[in-house]
């Protein structure tokens, strides 16, 4: 065993070490969750860690994330370890808080556990390696509770309504060259990990159409009717999809979240919100344009109004290859390789996949959950597999990039370099998505 693999060996047997604490950590998130911008006790939580281990952090970064730094010996790259802080909102899950329905039905309680779980690996050999390790805790993945992130954008509180971004506009991974973070997938499979998969990006909007209202049995003539409007907007934006090509995995979803008041009345209020995914960014803004034209095309038939506030949401991933072969040699390494899955795509998103376009990252998949991701019947019931099994891989993955110098870290970063733009380029990408249009189909005259 040479001297890197000798201490990879020692970080591992310390995580097997402290293994029941990394299950207690995820544990113990899982069953406090808290949805994104809100995770006012899991950062608290994550800050005691930090400071029982000695690590002097930053916290309420971009309103809840927490941020601490390890140093090696000697100055180069800093690799940041990642977990999502968020839940998402289901109020039959299992482990559901009764008061606000909040649930971790995407297993984001795994990553606080891996991320500390790789920091306690890490912390006792950072002398031997060179350039920092970040461990962030960051807020909501998840893109949800719309109304609310509008009202803190509104309030001049957050510009992004995802965490990421957010933290990258907030500059708070300017010091950072490389980032990782593990989620959990479902049990389906016959592998135990997975050196990641590529994602695709995501863009939201909150439409109102808007009518007349009028008693609907008497004088239904006066009246504008926006579901109708709206019912005519959906079926145009179902048309669309035969104009998409197949390898772009567009998809258009939407929520009727309002189809009017009194059932005798004609409908002068009605809302949707809408979801656009696909492959590539330009796939993302021609499937949004075609949208919106779907939406005037309701409103201009029944005389409506219809207002459109688009938001960016996440950017399509590519996982960097060079991290993704470490990562994968090192799952291999202790879970046998008949146990490590292949890399695919998955058309769900992630806003790992906007740090994807400033630095190279990798999002490694661990299982140790049950089945049907962001619904009442996913939780984690092996935190083994899904915390402490990546807190190894993880940390084994930065003995890799920062032993010897640094060598290999800075080698992932000079063959992304190419494909990265930077965060100004990036910042624009995202705020040219930012749209609001009201177009009005004939109600105002
Ligand atoms: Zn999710
Ligand atoms: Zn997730």
């Amino acid at each position: 065993m040479n001297d890197k693999e000798a201490l990879k060996a020692r970080v591992c047997a310390e995580i097997d070490r402290r293994s029941d604490e990394i299950v207690a950590i995820s544990d113990h998130v899982m069953r406090n969750p808290e949805t994104g911008y809100r995770e006012v006790k899991t950062a608290a939580f994550v800050a005691d860690h930090f400071a029982r281990l000695g690590l002097p952090y930053r916290d309420k970064l971009a309103l809840t994330g927490v941020k601490a730094r390890m140093a090696g010996t000697a100055p180069g790259p800093t690799v940041a370890l990642m977990g999502e802080l968020d839940s998402l909102v289901s109020v039959n899950h299992p482990y559901a808080d009764p008061v606000t329905g909040a649930a971790h039905c995407c297993g984001h309680n795994a990553m606080i556990g891996s991320m500390l779980g790789a920091a306690f690996g890490l912390r006792p050999v950072m002398e031997q390696l060179a350039g920092d390790v970040v461990l962030f805790a960051v807020p909501a993945e998840e893109g949800i509770e719309l109304e609310y992130r509008m009202e803190l954008r509104e309030r001049g509180e957050i510009e992004f309504i995802q965490g990421k971004p957010e933290l990258i506009r907030l500059g708070e991974f300017d010091d950072v060259d490389i980032a990782m973070i593990t989620h959990t997938t479902d049990d389906a499979q016959p592998w135990l990990a997975n050196p990641g998969s590529s994602t695709i990006g995501a863009l939201k909007k909150l439409v109102v159409f808007r009518g007349r209202a009028a008693h609907a049995g008497g004088w239904p003539w006066e009246g504008v009717n926006a579901l109708k409007a709206a019912t005519l907007a959906m079926t145009g934006m179902d048309f669309q999809r035969e104009t998409f090509r197949d390898d772009d995995n567009v998809r258009i979803h939407w929520n009727l979240t309002k189809g009017g008041e009194a059932v005798s009345a004609v409908p002068d209020d009605v809302r949707l919100d809408v979801m656009v995914r696909a492959n590539r960014v330009e796939a993302m803004l021609d499937a949004s344009a075609k949208v919106d034209r779907a939406l005037r095309a309701g409103a201009l038939a029944l005389g409506a109004e219809v207002d459109i506030t688009t938001m960016s949401g996440v950017l399509p991933m590519q996982i960097d290859s060079n991290l993704r072969e470490l990562v994968r040699r090192n799952q291999e390494a202790f879970l046998g390789a008949d146990r490590v899955g292949p890399p695919g795509h998955s058309t769900a998103g992630t806003d790992v996949g906007d740090l994807g376009h400033i630095m190279p990252v990798c999002q490694p998949l661990a299982t140790g959950v049950t089945s049907a991701p962001h619904t009442e019947f996913y939780h984690v019931t092996d935190h083994v597999k899904a915390a402490v099994n990546p807190a190894k891989f993880m940390a084994m993955t930065v003995v890799d990039l920062l032993y010897d110098r640094a060598a290999e870290a800075r080698r992932v970063i000079a063959e992304a370099a190419p494909s990265k733009i930077t965060k100004d380029e990036y910042l624009a990408i995202r705020r040219a998505q930012d749209t609001h249009e009201v177009f009005d189909g004939g109600l105002r005259g």
